[in-house]
């Protein structure tokens, strides 16, 4: 890719007017998008996401004066921060070092990652030396494809080679997870760390998130002469942090009505007595939860029996469900699925966490312009702000580029 080989010389670039020399080494990870799997990570379900040809470089070199040293060209300026001052930085409450202005927000992902490394390998602060690190992406940010765990991912790769701490690449993912939780102070799960580092070309990552466990699924797109399409409607999620605080609220209601630890332990089987039990909203909401977690079992199944082509219904259906039950999706999105199904997409669905965001649907390569145009044309029918079409590639993972 283009793009990302200019980033990959962002990165050198800036390292090189950070330090006047060439890094040791470039590190990076990939944005993520979802496959299938909305809302079921906080209820210890399935997700299956893929990493994205967009990706974050962190050129790093190793320095002798026990100071780390983190430069964006997200933000300008560099920022530092001894490596003894780690612990006692991002120790503390979640978000702490941020709110206090210690730190710099941005450079709370790459540091808040350092601090989660050194104390995930059962190092000391006084074993490790000080880093240069110089950073640049093509990952949009804050468009709903994981910049954060790209950035986490990047700076962890990095300091798992130039400090050997030896971690495996789930280890560097809770890393990513724990810097975000604790030294940012954003609540999120472990889907993004786990998808963004673990991923692989043509392949998705299934995730457990109750275990943990985690699987390369091949999606063959390749041989199937298959793309992914994303479609941004340009809706911002206006309504993004209210409705998730009110979805997570019902999940944790209908599982503590049904008498379970989390909605991981309810089955289709179950429904008809949650009818019963629950509120019509909350029974909605708990079936969205219950079938999608089957949907992501079904979607890994048929891929590996029947290929990609065989995943379009359960695409269809999840949206529906994310529409009807869960009521997450926006007439923008809807209208995106709508459109491409109609010009022959196999199978659609919005995507991420809802009120807005993406769609991202499965289309034969040479059909990738006619849906791309059919989208832009039902936007425009309907007075909507254009949307921005474009592949998005199921891509390799945390890797050193040089
Ligand atoms: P998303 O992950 O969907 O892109 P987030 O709000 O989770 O959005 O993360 C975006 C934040 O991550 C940015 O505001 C910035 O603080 C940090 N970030 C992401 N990429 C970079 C980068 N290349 N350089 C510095 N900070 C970054
Ligand atoms: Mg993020």
């Amino acid at each position: 890719m283009t793009a990302s080989h200019t980033a990959l010389q962002d990165a050198a670039q800036l390292f090189a007017e950070l330090t006047g020399d060439r890094p040791e080494g470039i590190w990076s990870s990939a944005g993520r998008a979802n496959l299938i799997g909305e809302h079921t990570d906080y209820n210890e379900g399935f997700v299956l996401p893929f990493a994205i040809q967009y990706r974050t470089y962190a050129a790093a070199r190793i320095r002798q004066d026990g100071v780390l040293r983190v430069a964006s060209t997200f933000a300008p300026g560099a920022v530092e921060l001894p490596v003894a001052e780690l612990v006692s930085t991002f120790g503390g409450s979640a978000g702490a070092a941020v709110a206090s202005r210690a730190v710099p927000e941005w450079a709370a992902y790459p540091l808040g990652v350092a601090w989660a490394a050194l104390t995930a390998a059962g190092r000391s602060e006084a074993d490790v030396p000080g880093v240069d690190i110089a950073i640049a992406s093509d990952v949009p940010v804050g468009a709903g494809l994981s910049s954060s765990a790209a950035i986490e991912g990047s700076v962890a790769a990095a300091l798992n080679d130039l400090w050997r701490l030896d971690l495996a690449p789930l280890d560097l993912a809770k890393a990513g997870r724990r810097a975000e939780n604790e030294a940012v102070g954003a609540p999120t799960g472990i889907m993004d760390q786990v998808s963004s580092i673990m991923g692989r070309a043509d392949a998705a990552t299934f995730l457990d998130c109750r275990t943990l466990e985690t699987r390369s699924v091949d999606l063959g797109l390749e041989r199937e002469g298959l793309v992914l399409l994303a479609i941004d409607t340009r809706v911002e999620h206006a309504h993004a942090s209210g409705g998730y605080r009110d979805r997570r609220a019902a999940c944790e209601r209908g599982a503590a009505a049904l008498g379970v630890p989390s909605l991981r332990d309810v089955t289709g089987a179950d429904l008809d007595r949650a009818r019963d039990l629950l509120d019509d909203v909350t029974f909605r909401r708990v079936r969205h939860i219950v079938t999608e977690n089957q949907r992501v079992l079904d979607t890994v199944a048929a891929l590996a029996a029947a290929g990609p082509r065989a995943i379009g219904e359960l695409l269809v259906a999840s949206h529906a469900s994310m529409r009807d039950d869960f009521e997450i999706s926006v007439p923008e999105l809807d209208t995106a699925v709508e459109a491409a199904l109609e010009a022959g997409a196999i199978g659609a669905r919005m995507t991420g966490g809802g009120f807005g965001g993406s769609a991202v649907a499965l289309v034969e390569a040479s059909a990738v312009d006619a849906v791309a145009d059919a989208a832009v044309r039902a936007f425009a029918d309907r007075g909507y702000t254009a949307p921005h079409a474009f592949t998005v590639l199921p891509s390799e993972g945390a890797r050193r580029d040089s």
